[in-house]
């Protein structure tokens, strides 16, 4: 019953379902796991900007530099 028509075309599919979940996956890592949108501390919005110069930013540039401060105390 396998026609190799009906193969390829599966074939076909399956590569773009698998691609497009990798691009959606990738997306999700890209908003959630390396970053956030908005400040983690004072929960104002991370300008854009600053988001595609430190996309694993999750602090407000106000936030991050309190916080490196308090980083660098502690060592
Ligand atoms: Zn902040």
């Amino acid at each position: 019953m396998s026609d190799p028509t009906d193969n390829a075309t599966d074939d076909q599919l399956f590569a773009e379902e698998q691609l497009a979940r990798r691009v959606e996956q990738e997306r999700l890592a890209r908003e959630t796991a390396s970053g956030a949108t908005h400040c983690v501390d004072c929960g104002e919005e991370i300008p854009v900007k600053r988001r595609e110069l430190l996309p694993y930013a999750t602090r407000c540039v106000d936030c991050q530099g309190f916080a490196d401060l308090m980083d660098r105390r502690r060592r």
